[in-house]
């Protein structure tokens, strides 16, 4: 059997928070995310570069304590650009 599909991806936060510093120091910026551990809704961090011990779900506002993560990077070329609003972020 594949990998299910159906899973997102996340890693070890240590794994996470190790991978993700590489793409910071060659001046990426990172959005975290994690699964909420209650619906599976899949989250993202709005602050950039940062992850956090504990996440709300906003889907059901439950409260996750990370155990694992995953991230998506943005390349910045030249100008800053704005993050995209949550809803149009998606690991897919
Ligand atoms: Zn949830």
């Amino acid at each position: 059997m594949a990998e299910d599909k159906r899973k997102p991806k996340d890693i070890p936060i240590q794994e996470a928070l190790t991978l993700a510093q590489k793409w910071m120091d060659s001046g990426c910026t990172v959005f975290f995310k994690f699964t909420c551990e209650n619906c599976g809704a899949r989250q993202t961090f709005s602050e950039p570069n940062t992850l956090y011990a504990k996440g709300k779900c906003e889907e059901c506002g439950h409260i996750t304590a990370l155990k694992e993560a995953g991230f998506m990077v943005i390349k910045v070329s030249g100008a800053l650009t704005t993050p995209l609003p949550d809803e149009s972020i998606s690991p897919n």
